[in-house]
């Protein structure tokens, strides 16, 4: 088998995995659609009752390493609704935009960026199965490097891919909406539904949700729901640092709700048009933002590999076109069912915001250095990272179809322990007998510490696998023995290995692997 097709049946079984993960999701409580029982509604999701402590946790997780683990980060919780001016001063409203194009028959409508980037992997393809083909066809003796340079129509195939992808570059750089079509046009790129080439013009279409503040008789002011966390952290940065007497360097973190009307937004939770950020804003002297740039990189890596998902998981991938305020900017990518996709950006900003806020408010937004004996705008290192893709991530890499002795097949989520939804289960082997009894028992000493499940329904095999489904690291049972000597087994999820322990050895036992802490360390 080449490693050509190896590539192709490996993207084919990841698009199968990817479909199960959505319906485990769904299954088990962890991510239904929106308004469901109306069919939805698009890019739009609600977390069950085990996704939302999933999420909490993960939310948890990022809070307590900025928050705890650093003296000089501190939180805050801004509004959703901001002043329609902080927008115009972070240029969202002139420049937050995506060029779309609609097919005129089928009335559907694309982003013409990715219909280009489409067009340019179906070149890509036609390469690879001309290359496949020869290979196949050669055997052994087939040298890839050669075909590649020689082969006529691997040679015409290539070329069109670098005329297009070079005109594609250039017209995104000079904002030229008219040149993106053209391309669609010169390379007749057909609609998917309708298969036909009767293209709108393009235009951008800003991805800022808007709404009206007031009565419309008092005259309603137009406000935004806010598409990044971000600036609710710029608009308070003097107040933090003056009530808080915060010297730079020093960071403000916030956790909260972003939307964006995106064009087309597939792939699950991993664009939605409603969803969460947690945001970090480090405010240092100008000139020392490189330095602080490269420590955030690597205190951010550490955290995302701390969870030990498998290291070779993450990569980074510079920006090739930095924004114009930025001076570096980087995304922690994790490899997820359908590639290697953005999880996090870490952009160092200069003083574009803080700069841009002081013109528009006209308000001072600068800090005194009282080494320096000087005023400046700080420069600021920003970490932004995706709850709802972190989410999928660490799902994606927990969801696990294993096939055990006897043929017999069990599916468990894999989660690192800190973030499992439900940390215990209790239950009685049998529904009588006292179990029921010292089970909840055991569960009032635990309920305090984590979140536990008592489950008395079905086989304990079957309670087994609900859990392993979930990802509860712990299965703790009671029988009879539990009545005379006050001791349980204990299941781990991952070996299914189960040791007798007593009862009061429980706590220490499980808080031990499940608390927050052991990722820290
Ligand atoms: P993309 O290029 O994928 O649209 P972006 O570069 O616009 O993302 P940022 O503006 O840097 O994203 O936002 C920071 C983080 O917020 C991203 O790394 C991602 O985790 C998350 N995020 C952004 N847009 C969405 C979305 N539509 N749905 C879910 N998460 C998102």
């Amino acid at each position: 088998m080449t490693d050509i097709t190896q590539k192709r049946q490996k993207m084919a079984q990841q698009e199968d995995v990817f479909k199960k993960l959505i319906s485990h999701c769904k299954e088990y409580g962890f991510v239904f659609p929106s308004s469901d029982i109306y069919d939805g509604l698009g890019a739009v999701y609600d977390y069950g009752q085990n996704g939302v402590e999933l999420k909490n946790n993960i939310k948890r997780y990022w809070w307590d390493s900025m928050v705890l683990l650093h003296e000089n980060v501190v939180g805050i919780d801004s509004a959703i609704f901001m002043h329609p001016t902080v927008w115009k001063a972070s240029g969202h409203v002139d420049a937050f935009n995506d060029p779309l194009i609609d097919n005129k028959d089928s009335k559907k409508r694309y982003r013409a960026d990715v219909l280009i980037e489409e067009l340019l992997a179906k070149y890509d393809d036609k390469i690879e199965k001309e290359v496949e083909k020869a290979a196949k066809r050669f055997g052994d003796s087939f040298d890839e490097t050669t075909f590649r340079e020689t082969n006529a129509r691997t040679l015409e195939n290539q070329a069109k891919r670098d005329e297009i992808h070079a005109r594609f570059v250039k017209a995104l750089n000079e904002s030229d909406l008219n040149e993106l079509r053209q391309i669609i046009v010169d390379y007749e790129v057909v609609c998917p539904i309708s298969g036909t080439k009767n293209w709108t013009e393009v235009r951008q279409f800003n991805l800022m949700f808007s709404t009206e503040m007031g009565s419309t008789s008092d005259g309603a002011t137009k406000v935004y729901l806010r598409p990044e966390t971000a600036q609710g952290i710029f608009v308070n940065f003097l107040n933090v640092q003056k009530t808080g007497r915060m010297k730079i360097p020093f960071g403000i973190a916030q956790i909260g709700k972003a939307f964006r009307n995106e064009i087309v937004a597939r792939q699950f939770i991993f664009r939605m048009r409603e969803f969460e950020q947690m945001e970090m804003q480090f405010f240092v002297r100008p000139g020392e933002e490189l330095e602080w740039f490269a420590k955030w990189k690597e205190i951010r890596m550490k955290w995302h590999k701390a969870l030990g998902l498998g290291d070779h998981k993450y990569r980074f991938h510079d920006h090739d076109k930095l924004a114009h305020y930025a001076n570096a900017a980087t995304d922690i990518e994790f490899e997820m069912p359908f590639g290697f996709k953005e999880v996090e950006g870490i952009h160092s900003r200069t003083d574009f915001d803080l700069g841009s806020h002081e013109k528009y408010s006209g308000k001072k937004l600068q800090y005194f250095d009282t080494e320096l004996n000087q005023s400046y705008v700080p420069y600021v290192i920003e970490t932004s990272i995706g709850v709802d893709r972190m989410f999928l991530s660490v799902m994606a890499a927990s969801y696990c179809e294993e096939t055990l002795e006897g043929n017999e097949t069990r599916v468990v989520l894999k989660l690192p322990p800190p973030l499992a939804p439900v940390k215990v289960a209790v239950l009685p082997l049998v529904k009588k007998d006292g179990l029921p009894e010292k089970a909840q028992e055991i569960i009032q000493t635990l309920k305090f510490d984590f979140k536990s499940m008592y489950d008395e329904k079905d086989s304990i095999g079957k309670r087994y696998r609900r859990q392993d489904a979930i990802g509860t690291p712990y299965c703790v049972t009671v029988d009879h023995q539990t009545l005379e000597d006050s001791t349980v087994t204990v299941r781990h999820r991952d070996t299914m290995q189960q040791e007798r322990i007593p009862v009061s050895n429980l706590l220490h036992t499980i808080s031990h692997k499940v608390s927050l802490k052991s990722l820290f360390l």
